[in-house]
């Protein structure tokens, strides 16, 4: 169902959704090979079987999870008719390769298996791809069309880009965990926004939701991110909203406990570009629009996926826009947005000093990590404002994003670092992020922004931040967090109403 867009939202949030439907396919113009698969759930949801016909004969497929081999009843070559043996995580076929296999899947048991289904309503129920799709390798040239036949009334949420009603093409990606797919009765509506569309679906728990106040927090947020560059950077992003009480093994972070709108919230990329957001379904919409976390995890689809050993640059990246787009989007007032910028690299700077950036984000460590969320804020940062000095203005961090996007994203590939530093001085006209990368990615401490707080006019006085006009780039400042005044209303009357 396509949701009624809130009238308050105005005429330029109503783009047409068919351009970015045709952009989120054209990776996929240059894929010759595409394996079919017919997926079928049975009325009432025990069982799944799946037709798989490849393109070419197939020696042997593979599942990701450890565990597929449990929840697969039976695998059959469906030209011989004969069995397939199961190896590990892998189907072998016995003689010269298969065409087509037909599986089964218990999916109620896939289902007792995710531990994250105990808090959900039985009306609905996660079960990763990563169980249940038995697939070759993908390579650039290769996809896998999926369509679900599904009983009345039943649903499917999935990462994957969408070609028409419950077809979807499954393209290769990075694999950063195992992607989510829901299926069920939840409530599902597509978010439009500048030049993409939101897949929202809304998963029961069996306490009630405010739709109006997910969609408006969803739709608020999401803008605030065309703020960067003027369009979503995902045409069509899948986006799960959980209930609070659905913890993953990922939720044992510092954001557990608090009556926060928004528990916790990641990307996850695997076959598609997903953003899960665990939500406190009591809290009211006030409270949803101040929270940052769907702008974090929004602010990270800017960015390819970087590799874990590099992801101090992600973490960064996302944690500098957060502050920024909430300023620009009227959500911050610019000094609340240094406020923060500031006690965040403060807190960044402090964090494990002898360590640099590579060292912290390779360790793992516990109390390592502000390093790991904020020396990337700070290379943003410092390459945010070299570039608009350099260029009078004419460039920005907001300019090397908008050109990689159009170039790369999204990425079905993991980028490292330095690759990523490279593409982004090769978008602009003088290199920044290369020399900054080498400057500290290796070196113990922490980038060091006092000079550059200091002439953008961000003075600070026993920690307290304030604007000073009169710096020698106090312009430069105020057009990072300038505000969209357009945006800023619309979130005004939301938050009214
Ligand atoms: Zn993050």
């Amino acid at each position: 169902m396509r949701s009624a867009i809130p009238s308050h939202r105005g005429s330029r949030f109503l783009i047409a959704a068919a351009f970015p439907l045709l952009l989120s396919f054209s990776h996929v113009t240059s894929a010759q090979v595409i394996h079919d698969y017919s997926v079928t759930l049975e009325p009432g949801l025990k069982r799944m079987s799946v037709e798989a016909r490849f393109a070419s004969k197939e020696r042997q497929i593979a599942a990701r999870a450890r565990d597929a081999n449990d929840v697969l009843i039976e695998a059959r070559d469906c030209d011989t008719g004969k069995k397939i043996r199961v190896r590990g995580r892998h189907l072998v076929s016995p003689a010269a390769g298969f065409r087509c296999l037909r599986y089964t899947i218990d999916l109620q048991r896939a289902a007792r298996n995710e531990r994250r289904n105990a808090s959900l309503s039985a009306e609905n129920f996660i079960v990763s791809p990563a169980v249940w799709l038995w697939r070759p390798e993908l390579d650039e040239s290769t996809s896998i069309r999926v369509h679900f036949n599904l009983p009345d009334e039943i649903r499917v949420s999935v990462p994957w880009p969408e070609e028409s009603r419950n077809t979807f093409l499954l393209g290769r990606s990075p694999e950063s965990a195992n992607a989510t797919v829901v299926f069920g009765r939840f409530e599902y509506h597509e978010l439009s926004v500048p030049q993409a569309t939101l897949r929202v679906s809304l998963v029961k728990s069996d306490t009630a939701m405010n739709t109006d106040t997910i969609l408006s927090w969803l739709a608020a947020t999401a803008t605030d991110i065309t703020l960067a560059y003027g369009r979503f950077p995902n045409p069509s992003p899948q986006i799960v909203v959980l209930p609070a009480g659905v913890r993953g093994r990922t939720d044992r972070s510092f954001r557990t406990g608090s009556t926060k709108a928004v528990r916790f919230g990641r990307v996850v990329r695997d076959g598609g570009e997903s953003v899960e957001l665990f939500v406190n379904h009591s809290a009211p919409l006030e409270k949803f629009l101040l929270d940052w976390t769907a702008t974090h995890e929004f602010s990270h689809l800017m960015l390819p996926y970087v590799s874990r050993k590099q992801k101090w640059i992600s973490e960064g990246f996302a944690q500098y826009y957060q502050n920024i787009l909430l300023a620009r989007s009227g959500a911050y007032e610019p000094a609340h947005a240094w406020q923060k910028l500031y006690n965040g690299l403060e807190r960044g700077r402090k964090s494990r000093p002898e360590l640099s950036p590579n060292g912290a984000a390779a360790g793992n460590f516990r109390d390592g990590l502000m390093k790991v969320y904020w020396s990337g804020a700070a290379l943003a940062l410092l390459a945010d404002m070299q570039l608009r000095e350099q260029s009078d203005g004419a460039e920005s961090l907001d300019l090397a994003l908008d050109r990689l996007q159009a170039c790369c994203l999204p990425a079905t590939e993991v980028w490292t670092g330095p690759e990523l530093m490279a593409r982004l001085d090769s978008m602009v006209s003088s290199p920044v992020f290369m020399p900054l990368y080498r400057q500290y990615a290796n070196t113990a401490g922490f980038p060091d922004v006092s000079n550059a707080l200091e002439q953008l006019g961000v003075h600070i006085t026993n920690g307290k931040v304030e604007l000073h006009n009169d710096a020698k780039l106090a312009a430069i400042r105020s057009s990072m967090t300038k505000m969209d005044p357009q945006t800023a209303r619309w979130r005004q009357r939301l938050a009214v109403n």
